[in-house]
């Protein structure tokens, strides 16, 4: 019978987890502690779970246990005594006044009120408790004793350990916190930082040169747009792996460090116990300190797109590979916590608890996120996996709530992990809501159809997108009835960028010369009336202000697209894809395009002064290049092919040989011509006549 006993002690002791009020709802060790002060804390624990007169007895799961209620604690005597006279002879070395030991005696001496369990008011105060104890206490308690009936002394064995394991708990909980608010501090800050260093001119010079070597080169081979092989994932860049590193080194370092033991101990059996266990603990942190970061890189309005320089593409990478770490620690949290209980026996008590429960469905759900996200399913069904990852996010938000609610109430603050998740993920969709609303709500668009499976969709009465690297989100709820959210990203143009030049440079030419913009007096009137009518006939000539969106039609949603003059539209956006701001600072601009991807790189001829355009299309496009044509003819230096390949090192040659000091190559289209033109820049760059500066827009993520 001893062995149950003492495992039954041990979990009333630990999850009757008596706390003061001022640690409910802070972060432990910042500055909270739940066991202050530890003196008082290891007397209650010392005493709480011996069998007082009231106390009753029950079994569960084949063994007796003991429960005593609040109102028990708060009526008997030698349980009031004999926790006053401990706390008054353990704090006395602690100097700790009067008042803290009251309102310590008033939130814990009865039940754990600060985990929000409703208590029963002790029937005396501290010092009245402590004015009836009958001195001398003679009355000591051994730590094999199970009742207590007269005001005693607790068993110093009990007592050592129950001093032993709140002290190193309380620094495990602060340790397992300060590494975390560490990590999450560089994960969130690391991209600011980096971006206001490279605003100082000379580390600013020195990345310049340093990126073709340490940020643009992919870690394996030339892959990055493109799949890996089996559609394994994209590789990251070296830049990015460079912070994926640093995080791995962070959680590998600090998942390995800083334990203490304390033994004996009340809890664990032996150091290895204790140490593991406090392993568990901190993987399970780790777990909720970095979910916060998990969500927010995946987010379309992360607030880093508009404080760092870093792209909605390189976040997204982060995103998962950070997402990575964090179900790797979740995972490890759950098989320890497997791997202890069932070795000290608790297992089938402990699984069966609401605590337990939700701790495995979250673990079950991360699982899911992380393989089914994975590239293979993202090609395969993106909307299926898009549900899928939205409603086990919910559900990992849900069960850790719970997860720790069950264990441990207000107490250590992991709920703070939680609102902050809420806040970033919500935050996000809120944005996105009033980002449509800004943007004007519903609006018919018209839908041409070019031919080949393209079409181009012209959003009227929308004044913005003509910043180079911008896209949209957009909506067409009566395409797919069955899915109205449903969204897409696409790059978008200013409708009046497309006006045919004829059409500019003759207005500007009756502007200056044909027509006076002051009639002259003998001809007053006649003039000023055909004044009148060319400037309304240039009113009705002019283009209407607006978004235009060129669409090569897929599988999905776009499928769908019709010759339409009044389709049901939403626009949400703009969103920045890249920093723009280092590739319009260069001398030169070569923009580099395949197919569809022309429309990411038309805003940037006319916010640039000195533009080379080369664009290859497919025979099945040229209705593409037919639709752009009057725009593309303001272009002077382009180089546009219709079935043959750029030779992309060529390009960059030409632009070397003609002495750019600094040339700025954006690329858009298909993922080969991406990566091919990721790896040429990396090779022209080490050259080091002239620098490179490369911003990729794919249109795959
Ligand atoms: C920044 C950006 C700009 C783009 N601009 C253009 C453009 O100007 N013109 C154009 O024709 N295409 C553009 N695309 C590609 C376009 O978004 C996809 O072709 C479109 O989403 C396909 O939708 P679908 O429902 O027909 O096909 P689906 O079968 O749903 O998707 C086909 C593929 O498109 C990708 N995709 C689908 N939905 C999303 C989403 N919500 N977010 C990210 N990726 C998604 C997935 O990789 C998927 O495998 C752009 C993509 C990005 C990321």
């Amino acid at each position: 019978m001893a062995m149950p006993f003492k495992i039954s002690r041990t979990i009333v002791s630990a999850l009757t987890l008596a706390a003061s009020v001022s640690a409910q709802g802070q972060l432990n060790g910042f500055p909270a502690n739940p066991y202050d002060p530890f003196c008082a804390m290891a007397c209650i624990r010392s005493l709480s779970s011996l069998m007082l007169d009231c106390s009753s007895m029950g079994q569960t799961i084949g063994m007796m246990t003991m429960s005593t209620t609040s109102e028990c604690w708060a009526t008997n005597t030698p349980y009031l005594t004999s926790l006053a006279w401990c706390m008054h002879t353990k704090c006395a070395e602690f100097n700790i006044p009067q008042s803290k030991l009251q309102r310590f005696w008033e939130t814990d001496s009865t039940g754990q009120s600060s985990a929000g369990a409703v208590t029963v008011p002790a029937k005396w105060s501290y010092a009245e408790a402590l004015a009836n104890v009958k001195q001398p206490v003679t009355m000591q308690l051994k730590s094999t004793d199970m009742n207590l009936n007269t005001t005693s002394m607790v068993s110093p064995d009990v007592y050592l350990r129950q001093w032993n394991v709140l002290t190193m708990v309380q620094r495990e909980t602060t340790v397992e916190n300060s590494y975390g608010i560490a990590m999450l501090v560089t994960g969130f800050g690391l991209p600011i930082l980096l971006t206001i260093l490279t605003k100082i001119p000379i580390i600013s010079t020195l990345t310049r040169k340093l990126k073709p070597y340490l940020i643009y080169p992919s870690t394996f081979g030339t892959y990055s747009v493109r799949p890996l092989p089996y559609l394994l994932g994209n590789a990251p860049t070296v830049g990015q792996s460079l912070y994926v590193l640093l995080f791995i080194i962070l959680n590998i370092i600090f998942t390995c460090v800083g334990y203490q033991s304390r033994q004996p101990s009340a809890w664990y059996a032996n150091r290895y116990y204790e140490i593991l266990s406090f392993v568990m603990y901190r993987t399970g942190v780790f777990g909720y300190v970095l979910a916060p970061l998990v969500f927010l890189f995946a987010g379309r309005n992360n607030i880093l797109l508009w404080t760092s320089n870093w792209s909605h593409s390189t976040f997204l990478v982060l995103h998962r590979w950070v997402a990575r770490i964090f179900a790797f620690q979740s995972l490890l949290h759950s098989v320890l916590a497997l791997y202890i209980y069932k070795r000290e026996g608790m297992y089938d008590m402990e699984v069966v608890k609401p605590y337990w429960i939700w701790g495995i469905v979250a673990t079950v759900a991360v699982t899911v996120l992380t393989f089914g996200s994975q590239l293979f399913v993202r090609n395969a069904a993106y909307e299926i996996f898009l549900i899928s990852h939205i409603v086990m996010s919910a559900v990992v938000i849900v069960g850790f709530w719970y997860h720790a609610y069950d264990l441990y109430k207000w107490m250590g603050g992991y709920h703070i992990w939680i609102y902050c998740i809420i806040a970033v993920w919500f935050g996000d969709r809120l944005m996105r809501v009033a980002r449509v609303i800004v943007a004007g709500g519903p609006r018919r668009a018209k839908v041409t159809e070019l031919g080949e499976g393209y079409v181009r969709i012209d959003v009227p009465g929308i004044r913005w997108g003509a910043e180079p690297g911008k896209h949209v989100y957009m909506y067409f709820p009566t395409l797919h009835p069955l899915r109205p959210w449903e969204n897409h990203p696409f790059s978008v143009l200013q409708t009046t960028l497309l006006q045919a030049p004829t059409t500019r440079s003759s207005d500007s030419h009756s502007q200056t010369s044909e027509e006076p913009s002051v009639p002259a007096d003998v001809e007053k009137n006649e003039t000023l009336t055909s004044h009148v009518k060319h400037v309304m006939q240039k009113a009705a000539n002019r283009p209407s202000a607006g978004l235009t969106l060129y669409v090569r039609k897929s599988i999905g949603m776009t499928k769908y697209l019709r010759a339409s003059d009044s389709l049901l539209t939403f626009v949400e956006g703009p969103y920045p894809n890249n920093s723009t701001t280092e590739v319009l600072r260069c001398d030169r601009l070569l923009l580099i395009s395949g197919g569809i991807g022309i429309t990411a790189l038309l805003p940037f001829v006319s916010n640039h002064w000195n533009v080379k355009l080369a664009w290859s299309i497919k025979e099945s496009a040229r209705c593409l290049l037919d639709d752009l044509e009057p725009m593309l003819n303001t272009i002077p230096d382009k180089d546009v092919r219709i079935g043959s390949r750029l030779d992309i090192s060529q390009l960059l040659n030409e632009e070397i040989e003609a002495g750019w000091e600094r040339v700025g190559v954006i690329v858009s289209g298909p993922g080969g011509l991406c990566d091919d033109v990721r790896a040429a820049v990396v090779a022209a760059g080490k050259l080091g006549k002239t620098e490179f500066e490369l911003e990729v827009e794919a249109y795959s993520w």
